[in-house]
């Protein structure tokens, strides 16, 4: 037998090949943990549910689901467990499912079309017909491939070599699969929403399967830049999810889900406006991020968890029994600036961007002069000990001291002095590669897989395989050394990038790790969300053309460019010569030719000077 499958957005077709045989069959499983079928021979149909779930989902959850065969059955049996039911074409049970039988000629195609719903039977029907339609599997197919290179050519990659076009288009695919589109379309063409937050059915928007803790960093940002109406479509559901859950969700598949630290909602809510998208309610936004800011949620990771310490100490403490402390007050920290930016943007009183601003620095507080690394800090002032900065998890979470100390997005001027100067900073970022891969994973009892990848990876204490360090290889632009950004950005997409089955260096999570690799093979990076700035790296290809929302084009010209000349050595943007290590995201919307010349040793007149240094909230004239 041949089985083909193709697919829309909430439907897809089947077509299986079948030999000579006189008792060919389909078999349909809905699943354990609850299941219902009901075959409908006179109809060709079959309708199920199936209630399966892995949380975060209400408690009379069902995903619905309708099939259409093309032939009509010469058998329909019904099943439970491993009991075949041959009287019963209805079955409810824990795991129920449904038999189908044919006779069949040679080579005799079947098709079955495929639909399902998280709000009823009708709305996977309605779904069916208006995906699916009278399409063939053929036209189907043809469909999915145009929606797909619809998207994909939004990017076109010129003059490398047929691996980096192949691992670039895939990165490309996984980064924009994430989130997943939850609404779904009703026969008035109206779009609603089963909500896994209070389990009702209501309009609007809204999306799920994604973790702020992985994509705030670069996913967000890239979909800003390139598909900014589908971003805006997803803050629409962002708001869906406050006003039905209460708070914003930090990671959603589909409902409120307890994973990870941080309260990265507000990077994604303030760059998405910071970077201009309009047309939904953004004050509603902001006052769900001011509640999320202050306020303990349903679960410890949604809201922020230890945030009465964190007001009044400055620091979730490391012995008050909150795991992954350190790294909760990192990212509170970061958001608190990400809120302070999107509060000037909105104009709201000095009195509360300025708290804010204030709290944005918390993250001095966990810096140890000792170790000149961020360190768990106990709630009576004294920092954590024994202290190990190779201890993954503890203080942190899912990397040691070294991955976490560079998670001062938005103030890398102030983390450089408090690790004593350019100089010393650098020697800092130096380290992390020079160290050997040495772990300590008593916290975990074992080796997590994230540890693993660092080892297999070799790159000393680089974890690229996992989200918190991805943006440490830009920090040298802002210490005047840009060109050991663009010798690991290069080396790291090289070899820790493959088009093969085990040509991935960790985890994708939800699309973040691929969205990293699109963004530097376009040679820029943005290190800190909820700013305008993209920092340099160094382009992968000899050229690259972004096709824009508005119509504009941004042009990354550098015919030189090979796998020896990966330094960058001039950049001039539409003829204008750029010596600064970051381009503005809104020149980039007014449509953009970077020319960017490519040479095989490092140009270290260029980008060394203060003014060439990306934004760090420190030396912010603007904020003070
Ligand atoms: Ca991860």
């Amino acid at each position: 037998m041949t089985t083909e499958l193709t697919p829309t957005e909430r439907a897809a077709q089947f077509r299986f090949t079948f030999p000579e045989n006189d008792s060919s069959f389909i078999v349909i499983d809905a699943f354990d943990k609850g299941s219902y079928i009901k075959i409908i021979p006179e109809e060709k149909k079959i309708i199920g549910y199936t209630t399966r779930n892995s949380g975060g989902v209400t408690k009379d959850f069902k995903n619905f689901f309708v099939l259409l065969i093309d032939k009509p059955f010469d058998l329909a049996y019904t099943w439970k467990g491993k009991d075949l039911d041959r009287n019963s074409l209805e079955m409810k049970a824990d795991h129920s499912g449904a038999i189908i039988g044919f006779k069949t000629k040679k080579g005799e195609k079947i098709g079955v079309k495929v639909a399902s719903s998280f709000i009823s039977h009708e709305q996977a029907e309605i779904s069916l017909a208006r995906e699916l339609g009278k399409d063939d599997f053929e036209t189907t197919r043809s469909k999915a491939k145009a929606a797909w290179n619809k998207q994909l050519s939004r990017l076109k990659v010129e003059g490398g070599s047929v691996e980096q076009v192949k691992t670039f288009y895939s990165c490309l695919y996984r980064t924009i699969q994430f989130p997943q589109k939850h609404y779904e379309i009703d026969g008035s063409g109206k779009i609603h929403h089963y909500s896994p937050y209070n389990g009702k059915t209501l309009p609007g928007y809204l999306f799920a399967g994604t973790g702020f803790w992985d994509t705030f960093r670069a996913l967000y940002p890239f979909l800003n830049l390139v598909y900014p109406s589908i971003n805006k479509e997803m803050q629409e559901g962002l708001i869906n999810a406050y006003k039905e859950g209460g708070f914003l969700p930090e990671w959603s598949s589909p409902g409120f889900r307890n994973i990870m630290v941080g309260n990265n909602s507000a990077s994604v809510v303030s760059d998405a406006y910071i970077k201009g998208l309009r047309g939904y309610d953004i004050n509603i936004l902001y006052e769900a991020l001011l509640k999320g800011a202050n306020n303990e949620g349903p679960m410890t990771a949604v809201g922020r968890k230890g945030v009465e310490y964190y007001n009044e100490l400055g620091y979730v403490p490391y012995d008050v029994k909150i795991n992954e402390n350190a790294a909760r007050t990192l990212e509170y920290a970061y958001d608190d600036f990400a809120i302070y930016q999107l509060g000037k943007a909105l104009g709201r009183p000095k009195s509360e961007t300025d708290l804010y601003a204030k709290r944005a620095m918390n993250y001095k507080n966990l810096f140890d002069k000792e170790s000149n690394l961020m360190r768990g800090k106990n709630k009576d002032g004294k920092f954590q000990a024994p202290f190990n900065p190779l201890k993954w998890g503890d203080a942190f979470t899912e990397g040691n001291s070294w991955h976490y100390s560079w998670s001062v997005f938005h103030d890398i001027e102030g983390l450089k002095e408090l690790m004593g100067g350019n100089k010393e900073f650098v020697r800092m970022l130096d380290s992390v590669f020079i160290m050997p891969p040495v772990f300590d994973d008593s916290y975990y009892g074992g080796v997590i897989h994230e540890i693993r990848e660092m080892q297999v990876m070799n790159m000393g204490q680089y974890a690229h395989g996992n989200q918190p360090i991805q943006h440490m290889l830009y920090l040298y632009n802002y210490a005047g050394q840009p060109w050991k950004s663009q010798y690991w950005v290069r080396r790291v997409m090289d070899q820790l990038y493959k088009p093969t089955p085990d040509g991935y260096c960790g985890d994708e999570d939800n699309g973040q790790t691929s969205a990293w690799y699109v963004f530097s093979a376009m040679g820029f990076y943005p290190v800190c969300p909820a700013t305008d700035q993209y920092v340099f790296g160094t382009p992968l290809f000899k050229k690259l053309t972004v096709s824009l929302e508005n119509g504009k084009k941004l042009v990354i010209n550098a015919p030189s460019n090979s796998e020896r000349n990966l330094y960058v050595q001039k950049i001039s943007m539409n003829n204008k010569p750029v010596n600064r290590n970051w381009i503005g995201h809104q020149e980039i919307l007014k449509g953009a030719t970077l020319q960017v010349d490519m040479g095989a040793a490092p140009a270290k007149g260029r980008g060394t000077t203060p003014a060439a240094f990306p934004y760090s909230f420190s030396t912010d004239k603007a904020a003070k």
